[in-house]
This record gives C-alpha cells, sequence and structure tokens, in this order.
C-alpha cells in the first residue's frame, strides 16, 4: 500500500451510491447511534483541553437546527477504525449562528492546528467535512444562469431549479515535487513566509496540461531549471480550502537558477545530508530562525524531502 499522511486515510464508507436515496438518509438521521460533528467559520467543535478530540455528537442535539435547514452533509459510514464505531452514519453540519446548548463544552479549533493531534484517519473526515462545508458556503448560486442553488444528494450536490444544472464540489490538483539532480535537491523559499523555511515547489494543475506537464512547468518557472523524467509518489488531500497534493519525484537536467521573483524569495540547491537533517529539526519540531527548515510532517512536502533524503532513487 501507498503512504498515507495527515488528511488521508479516510476510513468512512462514503456510500455514495445511496446518497439521492432521501429516504435512507432520514433513516439514519433518526437514528440513536448516529453521530454529527459541527463546525462554526470552518473550525470543528472538540472536547478537552489537554489532548483535544472531535466532538462527535448524538444527532438529537442538533435537531432543531436540522430541521430549520442548516447545511448537513452525509461524510459516511464508519468500518471499526479511527475509533469511529462500525457501521456508524457519520454528518457534518455548519453551525454558522446555531446556539450552544450549555452543557456541551466545546472550543472551536483551527483544523491545521489540530489535525496532526487527532487520531490517524480522522484528520481525513475532518477534511471531508471541511472542504464540502466551504464549497457550500461559496457556491450558493447557480454558475450557469445566477439563481440561488440548493443542497442535494446529502450534501455532495447542489442543484438548480430554474435552469436544472447541477453542480458538484470541485477538488483543485496541485503538483508539488522535488527536482532532483543526483545528490542534490531544489528547495523554494516562498515570498510570503517570513524566515529561512523552505519547501518543495509546488502550483496548480492548468487546463489541458498532464500532472507531468505541470510538474516541468512549474520547475521551469519558479526556478529556470528544466527538469526530464517525473514519477508519482503520493497524494494528500488538503482542506484550505480543497486542494489535492500531488507529490513527485522530478528529474533535473539543469542546474542554474533563475527565481521567479513574483512567487520565490529564493531557490537554492541542497544536499541529501542538509536536507535530512532539516527533516529532523521538523520532525522534531525544533525550528532554529537563523536556519534553513522544513515544513512539519503535516504537509506532504516534509515526506517528499523525507523519503528522497533518507535514500529514495529510482527516477
Ligand atoms: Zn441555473
Amino acid at each position: 500500500m501507498e503512504d498515507v499522511y495527515c488528511f488521508g486515510g479516510n476510513p468512512l464508507d462514503r456510500a455514495s451510491e445511496r446518497r439521492d436515496d432521501s429516504g435512507w438518509i432520514a433513516k439514519l438521521l433518526g437514528d440513536a447511534e448516529t453521530r454529527v460533528l459541527a463546525l462554526r467559520d470552518l473550525k470543528p467543535f472538540t472536547r478537552g483541553t489537554a489532548a483535544p478530540a472531535l466532538d462527535w455528537q448524538p444527532v438529537a442535539q442538533w435537531r432543531d437546527q436540522i430541521d430549520g435547514g442548516a447545511p448537513l452533509i452525509f461524510l459516511g459510514l464508519a468500518d471499526g477504525r479511527a475509533g469511529l464505531g462500525d457501521g456508524r452514519a457519520h454528518f457534518a453540519i455548519d453551525a454558522a449562528g446555531a446556539d450552544v446548548a450549555p452543557d456541551i463544552d466545546t472550543e472551536l479549533i483551527d483544523v491545521r492546528a489540530l489535525a496532526p493531534t487527532l487520531a490517524p484517519g480522522e484528520a481525513a473526515v475532518l477534511a471531508e467535512a471541511r472542504s464540502l462545508l466551504d464549497w457550500h458556503a461559496r457556491h450558493r448560486f447557480c454558475a450557469q444562469c445566477g439563481s440561488p442553488t440548493r443542497m442535494t444528494s446529502a450534501g455532495w450536490k447542489r442543484s438548480c431549479p430554474d435552469c436544472r444544472a447541477s453542480h458538484f464540489p470541485r477538488t483543485d490538483p496541485v503538483v508539488i515535487m522535488l527536482a532532483v539532480r543526483g545528490e542534490r535537491a531544489l528547495l523554494g523559499r516562498n515570498r510570503r513566509r517570513a524566515g529561512a523555511r523552505f519547501s518543495c515547489l509546488a502550483g496548480f494543475v492548468e487546463p489541458g496540461e498532464t500532472l507531468e506537464e505541470a510538474v516541468r512547468r512549474e520547475v521551469r518557472e519558479e526556478a529556470g531549471v528544466r527538469c526530464g523524467r517525473v514519477r508519482y509518489l503520493a497524494g494528500q488531500p488538503w482542506p484550505f480550502p480543497s486542494s489535492l497534493m500531488i507529490g513527485f519525484l522530478a528529474e533535473a537536467l539543469t542546474e542554474e537558477i533563475t527565481v521567479d521573483a513574483e512567487e520565490l524569495a529564493e531557490a537554492r540547491w541542497f544536499s541529501r545530508d542538509e536536507i535530512r537533517e532539516m527533516v529532523a529539526r521538523a520532525a522534531a519540531g525544533s525550528d532554529d530562525p537563523a536556519r534553513p527548515s522544513l515544513p512539519a510532517p503535516i504537509a506532504i512536502a516534509h515526506h517528499i524531502c523525507r523519503r528522497w533524503s533518507s535514500g529514495l532513487d529510482g527516477l
């Protein structure tokens, strides 16, 4: 099996073939076993302070909001993993404006801060909920005729009552790559980020190109380096708001760097040993602002660098 990083390994069976069965969905919402995760401003309700966990609540607690039409999404059926029970249905609800019952001790925590502390797989469920609720909040009108649309298919579609168009949640593919040349690899430092934080180069896939072409284009545009062979490593959902990170190694054919000043403050070649040391510091959370550093393990860039610096070759 492939490597799975934070926001991957979703343990829910999405039962997509049953989303249109409103009778089945209503039955799940009447089941005392069913659990609901509320998010407000895209931040989940949590329980506990020392080790916060997602606050999965019985559906009865949210009955009024559900009946009142609050955005509600069927996330899937648990399969016993991530401590979510076996066969139990899970929903997400947008709790914007909802009164929280006084006996619910809730703290809203930003997904990026919370995710690394969750059980494996649970962050993936949170990513699913966050991306979908965000999409609904920003796609309330028909892109074809401008009429207000309504949520259908248990939250997996928006339908236009006027022109009959269907609109589906989008996922934006982003290629992220480590260009390597022998024992060295290319990292960039973003203009928008302070300090000495380096990372893999990355960019959105554009219409009319393959993933491999997007990898070569991004490295050439951002650093002026030409690439040849490209090898897929792993993917990662990135719910800010709805990207799919697609990780690659790329074989650099040239060395000279010409930085695109709009995107990067700097790009540099690092040796395998240097990157291995940066990975170790990032994994330990011991950032030294004066030295080049890498993203924490929440990010796929960390793992691409870790895998290459610990001996992955085979481009
Ligand atoms: Zn329409």
